[in-house]
């Protein structure tokens, strides 16, 4: 059985298809290399310029001269070099051409929002903590519960003991 909407296209390159079951048909893909290579299809070959990823489950993107571009300018570099282990978005445009619409693999332009986990919060000020050379934030958090009662960035923490200092010299 073949799929209509597959037949002639290139299986071993990726397709718009590939992003049907992704959550708003949109992959974040890190750049692995870029390089042409000699492409067949339907007994045709082609010089193309293609795009390798880091996650091998995904098939390597034939790179058209829109997406070229794009990547140009969402990284402003056209040096394949500096643009190994850049993240991209790829999703779906229509596109007209020949008086239909198609689905086009597309480069968005935008940089990936690569998801960091969050800071601990000083629960005196609100702010951040933010790790030092020494510790993670995490573990100044601990630090600070053991010692202060709660967590505290470093500026409350060190305020709140002298605080704490003086109302004992006081006392
Ligand atoms: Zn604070």
């Amino acid at each position: 059985m073949s799929d209509i909407m597959k037949m002639g296209k290139n299986p071993n390159y990726l397709g718009s298809w590939d992003l049907e079951e992704q959550p708003n048909r949109e992959v974040i893909l890190t750049i692995d290399n870029i390089r042409d290579e000699e492409v067949v299809t339907n007994g045709k070959t082609e010089n193309c310029t293609v795009c390798y990823w880091t996650d091998h489950a995904y098939k390597p993107m034939i790179m058209n001269i829109t997406n070229k571009k794009r990547l140009c300018k969402l990284y402003r570099t056209k040096e394949t070099e500096k643009l190994r282990g850049k993240s991209v978005v790829i999703g779906i445009e229509k596109v007209k051409a020949f008086g239909a619409v198609h689905d086009a693999l597309r480069i968005c332009p935008r940089v990936p929002q690569i998801r960091t986990a969050a800071l601990p919060k000083c629960s005196k000020c609100g702010a951040d903590i933010m790790p030092t050379n020494r510790m993670t934030a995490e573990q100044i958090a601990e630090y600070t519960i053991n010692k202060c009662g709660r967590p505290l960035c470093a500026a409350c923490c060190t305020s709140s003991t002298k605080e704490a200092q003086n109302a004992a010299n006081q006392g």
